[in-house]
Order: structure tokens, then sequence, then C-alpha cells
């Protein structure tokens, strides 16, 4: 049997390299040859807590992360006609049922039956090879690299927020939270024509490479009052379109008195809280229009189009680069280091 690497947790805070079957390409399916794998905050929380909102690893068993990836096509299966081998691709992690009213509809981020890498059950792709469908594999062109391809997955994210927020030409926006989702929607909304844009965070060096990433204005939310800044920043009026990416509660309560009136807010990161107390009365009396996000759909064909263009420079969200090999060592720096750290990726190969 021919094998390759593969990086599992073994229960919390460590994680093993095994020798594991090589996969071949079935019916419809590629196998890709993997060169870069993006670190995503929610393998960070499987790998330390071991779950994320409802989602549980079970700790008796090896279980393999990882979700955002790229790479090259080394094997194609019967009937794939839109890949060849040697296509560099970006792989979309949820593969769909195709069948239920949410597939059909196009809102096939809402389908009941979706096989989402690194989503419990669901083993993820921190491996030197992945066997997965052909349709959800996108073709990179020559100008964007595999490390590029790597972080379309969680580009789309902040695509679909900014798509969402129908963030237009001119529009002020508040971000809170400056992880890799918030710079994500910050370079998407910048891409979208945003004219102001403000940042905040509690972490400086996100803050600072929301700077470095086009931001105009940062706050640091634990020395400052964001409402106050913002009031201040809008001449009293708030921000056309506000991103809520950081999950806390906090920040989720803050959303509507942050927008003008008639704004739009856009809730993006998930709290580990389900519920949360909220200014209704704001909402009412400034007619504001709430709108969620879940993952992403249709996007990520923009989203390479955005990057292949030179519209979004997603590679400068990256700070740090480690090799498989030291794949443990890349997820506890990410738990320990939140001081320079901002976005990880591991190199797979090459
Ligand atoms: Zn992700
Ligand atoms: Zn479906």
């Amino acid at each position: 049997m021919a094998t390759q690497k593969g990086a599992f947790m073994r229960g919390l805070d460590h994680m093993i390299i095994k020798e594991i079957e090589k996969p071949a390409a079935g019916p419809g399916n590629v196998v890709v040859a993997l060169e870069y794998i993006g670190i995503c905050g929610s393998d960070i929380h499987y790998y330390h807590a071991g779950k994320v909102g409802a989602y549980t690893v079970d700790l008796t068993q090896d279980y393999m992360l990882g979700h955002e990836a790229a790479g090259t096509v080394v094997e194609v299966g019967e009937g794939v006609t839109n890949l060849q081998v040697g296509d560099r691709v970006a792989l979309e992690p949820g593969v769909t049922c195709g069948h239920c009213e949410f597939c059909k509809t196009g809102y096939y981020n809402l389908c009941p039956d979706v096989q989402f890498l690194a989503t419990p059950p669901v083993p993820g792709c921190n491996e030197e090879f992945i066997e997965h469908p052909a349709d959800w594999c996108f073709k990179l062109p020559d100008n964007v690299s595999t490390k590029e391809g790597a972080l379309i997955e969680p580009l789309s994210v902040g695509f679909h927020a900014a798509n969402q927020g129908g963030v237009g030409v001119g529009d002020t926006v508040v971000i809170l939270g400056s992880g890799c989702i918030g710079l994500c929607t910050l370079l998407s909304a910048k891409a979208h024509g945003a004219g102001q844009i403000i940042v905040a965070d509690i972490v400086e060096a996100r803050l600072n490479k929301a700077k470095e990433l086009g931001a105009d204005v940062v706050i640091n939310s634990g020395k400052e009052n964001v409402l106050e800044r913002v009031a201040e920043l809008t001449g009293g009026r708030g921000a056309d379109k506000v991103f809520e990416t950081s999950g806390a509660a906090v920040c989720i309560q803050q959303t509507p008195y942050l927008a003008r009136r008639g704004g739009v807010v856009v809730l993006v990161g998930i709290s580990v809280q389900s519920d949360i107390s909220y200014s209704f009365a704001q909402i009412m009396d400034k007619e504001l229009t709430i709108k969620s996000v879940f993952r992403y759909r249709n996007i990520f064909p923009k989203a390479i189009a955005a990057v292949a263009k030179g519209a979004i420079d997603v590679k400068q969200i990256v700070t740090h680069e480690f090799d498989f090999d030291h794949i443990d060592d890349a997820y506890q720096k990410c738990v320990n280091n939140r001081t320079d750290l901002v976005k990880a990726v591991i190199k797979v190969k090459g």
C-alpha cells in the first residue's frame, strides 16, 4: 500500500504524525498533493478545547484537523473533465448533497447534509495527499500561489460577509475583531470600495496588521471606548456597515450602537454563548438590518479572481509559516502566542 504522512490530534494540545494510506482518485474525484494548509481559529479550538459550538472531537480516537488547503492535482478519477494532472487548485472544504432545497436554490452553505473537512466526525486535510471531488477544487491562475490558494477559504468568509452587508463604494465600515476573519473582512470591504474602515480589537499585533492591510483607523478596545471613538470618527452618525467577527458577547452587544440609522449589522463571529442580551430598542429605533454569515457560498471563483487581479493581497495576513513536520509546534504557537501570531500556515511541500 502506498503511504503518506498525516497529522492527528491525540488528546488535547497534542498532535502526532503517522503513516497512513495514500488515497487514490475515485470517480468524479481528484487526488491533490497539498502544498499549503492554513490553521484556522476553529482548528485551534478543537486542538485546545476539543470542541467548537455543538461539534465535539471524540478524544478516544486520533483526529485529523485542517480545512484550508491548496496544492497540485496528481491523479484524476474517472469522469473528471474540469481538471488535469498538474493543475494547481484551492479546495472548497464543504461537500454538499446537491439535492436538497438549499443546494438547489444556491444556498448550499445551508445544506443540512454537508460534509465539511475538520468538522467532527468528518476528518480534515492535515496530510500530504487528499482525495476530493473535482467539483469542489478551483483552479488557480498562474499568478496565484498555492499559499494564496490555501487562504481562499478564510477569504471567502470575509467576502461573503462583505456581500451580506452589501458594502458599497464609500461606505463607512466598522469591523470588530482583527483576527484572520476580521482581516479577510477588511480586505474584502476594501476591495468592494468601502470608504473609511475602522477596526477594533484588543491585541496590538492584530491592530498593526489591520493598519498594514488598509484600515484607516484602529481602536484598541481594551484601552479605548469603541462606541465613543466611532461616534467621534463618524460625526455622531455611526457606520453604514458594522461587522462583528470576534464572537465576543460584549462586541455583539455593541453592534447596534455602532450602526447608523438604517444601517446594516453583519454577525460573523460565533459566540460560545448561545443567548446574548441585545438592544432591540436600537434596532427598532434605527430600522437596522441584521444579517448573519455561515461559511460562504458561490465565492471561491470570485475570491480567486480578486486575488489574481491584485484587488486583494491575501498573503499579507500570514505572519507565521511552519513545515509539516513541525505541525504540533505550529498549533502550540497558535494557542500560546497571542502577542505576534495572527495567522499561521503549514508548508507541506516545496
Ligand atoms: Zn477556516
Ligand atoms: Zn444539500
